[in-house]
């Protein structure tokens, strides 16, 4: 359907200098060793809190994380805005786990949402639930363990802060996606999203679950989920990924003995997304999809869905996103078209956003076609310029 690779609309947002900063990024991390390595000496340096700003901020930091404060990433949500690209500011620092570093990432969460109220151009808050409590207490709630006072009371405290963040989004009209992260202690998560789905999308859905579908029981998930909002009168929130922990999901399971949760093939996972996303637009009226890909088959597949369903393009239930620093060729061609689309902006300190980084440095190391497909852009592009400009 569409090729994406018009390299012109892809990079308009980008400068010469930008694209060969870029090309040099990717040359670099497209280098399995020198990542690897690169990882390590990162976290070394991160424990013995020697400074690290100076080399990773003007690289990897500024290609695709916003600033360091949300108004540092305003620009970037602007510069995208000009080209139909909306944004979702993501507060990406991972929890420490401390109820300091808890009540600050909620007080961080809050005020996105209450920023994307007053701002056209930022579509969609989100926040990973991670950050707000330890992963101990969700991990032996998943697993039917009862909990300590002390425990319990934490778990309180989250479920406060996580109503709190689903009833400012409702009431600034911007909907909330909640990310998803480890199998282990979703069940607990699931829980707490749909009683939020059942008291805040009523009429609309404003607040989305993510479905991971390198999880072979997903599909299934989603078909229960949709009999349950029927049944109760409530919209589903889609947000449709692949899934980001592969390999630590699997080692797990090996090294506890139980039966992976993950997709045995790449062609497995495909084929439940695809499914996944195929069964939420046939049920339309009830789900809303969030499409969280690079893979340009799975993005051609809803277009497909929706030019053939005659739904249109703008259409609110459907939104798709990339994030930042990675398939502008998507994210631009599809705001050209008159798509929703999206950039994920993760923004933080330097030094909290690291663990981010590291993972997308590494998916561009270990996903090798991902890593060629941008390069190859970058370089068409370049050269695109080049000849353009010769007399
Ligand atoms: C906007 C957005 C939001 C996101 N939010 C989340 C989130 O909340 N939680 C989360 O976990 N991830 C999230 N991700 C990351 C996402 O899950 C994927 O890791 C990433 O997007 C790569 O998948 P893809 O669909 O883009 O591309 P592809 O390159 O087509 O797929 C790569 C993915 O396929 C799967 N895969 C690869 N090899 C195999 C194999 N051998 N067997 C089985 N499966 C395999 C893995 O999931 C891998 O990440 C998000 C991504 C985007 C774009």
């Amino acid at each position: 359907m569409y090729t994406f690779n018009n390299t012109e609309i892809a990079f308009a947002w980008r400068t010469n200098r930008e694209l060969r900063k870029a090309h040099f990024l990717f040359k670099t991390i497209a280098q399995p060793w020198l990542v690897s390595m690169g990882s390590v000496l990162l976290r070394i340096a991160l424990a013995m809190r020697f400074p690290i700003a100076w080399i990773v901020k003007p690289t990897i930091f500024s290609h695709f994380v916003g600033g360091e404060t949300l108004a540092q990433s305003l620009p970037t949500v602007d510069a995208l805005a000009k080209y139909g690209v909306k944004s979702i500011l993501d507060y990406s620092v991972e929890g420490k786990g401390t109820a300091k570093s808890q009540e600050d990432a909620y007080n961080e969460i809050l005020s996105s949402i209450r920023n994307a109220a007053h701002n056209p151009n930022i579509t969609f808050s989100v926040f990973k639930p991670t950050g707000l409590i330890n992963v101990d207490i969700l991990t032996k709630l998943s697993q039917g363990e009862s909990l300590a006072p002390e425990e319990l009371s934490q778990l309180n405290v989250f479920k406060e802060r996580v109503r709190n963040l689903c009833s400012t989004s409702s009431k600034a009209n911007t909907p909330i996606l909640i990310d998803a992260e480890d199998s282990w202690y979703q069940i607990a998560l699931d829980d707490v999203v749909r009683d939020m789905m059942l008291e805040f999308n009523k009429e609309k859905p404003y607040v989305y679950n993510t479905l991971q579908m390198y999880r072979t029981d997903r599909l299934d998930f989603l078909k229960k989920a949709y009999d349950d909002a029927v049944t109760n009168g409530f919209k589903l929130g889609i947000k449709f990924v692949r899934g980001a922990y592969m390999e630590k999901e699997r080692e797990r399971a090996k090294k506890m003995g139980y039966p992976s949760p993950i997709h045995p093939t790449k062609d497995d996972t495909d084929k439940a997304f695809n499914d996944g996303q195929e069964f939420a637009f046939s049920h339309l009226d009830t789900i809303s999809i969030f499409c969280g890909t690079h893979n340009e088959k799975s993005v051609n597949k809803l277009c497909e869905l929706m030019e053939k369903g005659g739904v249109s393009k703008d259409d609110s239930r459907i939104t798709f996103s990339q994030l930042l620093g990675m398939s502008d060729n998507i994210s631009f061609m599809l705001g050209h078209l008159g798509y929703n689309v999206t950039k994920y902006i993760p923004y933080g300190p330097v030094r909290e956003v690291m663990p981010y980084l590291i993972r997308r440095a590494q998916e561009n190391t270990s996903v090798k076609g991902q890593t060629s497909r941008e390069l190859l852009l970058i370089e068409q592009e370049l050269n695109r310029r080049k000849t353009k400009s010769k007399p």
